[in-house]
């Protein structure tokens, strides 16, 4: 074998169940292995890749950054920075931007700010959701309930509760002039890409309304045009205090930003938070070129064949009953809740030619490339609905 499986088995700490594909190079939204065979990738770098593999503007924006410096202390105002938060600045309608190097790193920051404004105002209780997924480090996984995640590290941050999702009678028994934050995802991602109510997200605001807590929106997965808007809490009918971006903003690069309002602008500070490499000039670089994409058509395109894959998505489950209880989510970024758990499917996917992922056990996720043209939803509707005819349940 010359292959790199074993090779990773051998030094890299197993924290990752990897695919056991080897992939050599990818191009636009195809991957293809150490044995040329190609891959349509509707896994999308876990919601990081949407603008697939090689984007031209992208790659030619990272290398003329690298030319011009990799790395400055943020004790400089950089340019790629501010140009990419005048971009996040417009596309959002919020009015100002820290920026991290992670997903977890802008939940960490988001969890600080809501922890300092509530310092002083008597507020400490921070509420999310269950089946919620906000990164790794220790507040995110205060604000989770999995026990996947979180066995074993406690204990955990004080004054955070998980409450179940879309359960209006909980909140409204949970919430009170004590409460500093309320933190959700509008499409729970890791947890089965679960919307939130319409009903719900109206007494979030209501609730809000009368006890004055800051909502934070974690959209790190269904920000960025994947659902099709560039918010996907621009669905609803209401507007977060504090928006946390991630997974696709730096165009494959690791890079983050926490959008807030301008009264929760001043909060930090000079030295209240920071990070040796937040915001680097690179990622910035790459992440303008992504945000000029989207507002290119991009996101337009996400919108189009976004409801063009939940339509085949919705025959699909007509066809196959028994298999499919409900396809759920928004433009690219769906989900298909089997009745079993749906290894089957995804493995039969990709012995075909089609990545997808599973989670939460029975919900084959899909999260392609917000550049995903109507023929390649085609051929990945004909893939699943091959794996689904193949997929023989147990009595
Ligand atoms: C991926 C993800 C995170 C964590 O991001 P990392 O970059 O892996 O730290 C947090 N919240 C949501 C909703 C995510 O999808």
């Amino acid at each position: 074998m010359t292959g790199f499986i074993d090779r990773d088995r051998a030094v890299i700490m197993h924290t990752y169940s990897r695919l056991p594909v080897e992939i050599a190079a990818g191009d636009g939204v195809y991957l293809t292995d150490t044995s040329g065979k190609t891959y349509l990738d509707f896994f999308g770098g876990l919601a990081v890749n949407s603008l697939g593999y090689g984007y031209p503007s992208v790659r030619e924006a990272v290398h003329a950054q690298v030319d011009r410096y990799m790395h400055l202390s943020n004790l400089f105002p950089q340019e790629p920075q501010i140009a990419l938060a005048e971009r996040l600045v417009a596309a959002s309608g919020f009015d100002k931007v820290y920026f991290a190097n992670s997903g977890a790193e802008t939940m960490e920051a988001a969890f600080k700010l809501v922890r300092r404004w509530g310092s002083t105002r008597d507020r400490s209780a921070i509420f999310a959701f269950s089946h919620a997924f906000h990164g790794r480090t220790m507040a995110g996984l205060s604000l989770m309930d999995a026990e996947k995640y979180r066995a074993g590290y406690g204990p955990f941050l004080e004054g955070c509760q998980t409450l179940p999702y879309n359960d209006i009678a909980a909140l409204r028994s949970a919430v009170g002039p004590s409460t500093s934050a309320v933190v959700l995802e509008c499409i729970q991602g890791e947890g089965g890409v679960l919307p939130l109510d319409p009903a719900f997200a109206a007494a979030i605001r209501d609730l809000r309304d009368q006890y004055g807590f800051l909502v934070v929106a974690d959209e790190i997965q269904t920000g960025m045009g994947r659902t099709g808007r560039f918010l996907a809490s621009e669905h609803y009918d209401f507007t977060p205090d504090i928006v946390t971006l991630a997974k696709s903003l730096g165009g494959g690069l690791p890079l983050g930003a926490v959008l807030v309002r301008s009264e929760l602008a001043e909060i930090f500070g000079p030295g209240g938070h920071g990070s040796t490499f937040g915001g680097n000039p690179v990622a910035c670089a790459a992440g303008i070129a992504v945000m000029d994409a989207l507002a290119n058509g991009v996101m337009e395109n996400a919108r189009i064949v976004g409801e063009l894959l939940q339509k085949g998505l919705m025959e699909l489950k007509s066809r196959f009953p028994n298999h499919i209880t409900d396809v759920r989510g928004r433009g690219c970024m769906q989900g298909i809740l089997c009745t079993h758990p749906a290894q089957f499917v995804s493995d039969h996917c990709l012995r075909h030619g089609l990545l997808v992922n599973v989670t939460r056990g029975a919900v084959v996720r899909l999260l392609p490339p917000l550049i995903i043209t109507p023929a390649h939803v085609e051929t990945a509707l004909g893939h699943l609905h091959n794996a689904f005819s193949d997929w023989h349940l147990p009595a």
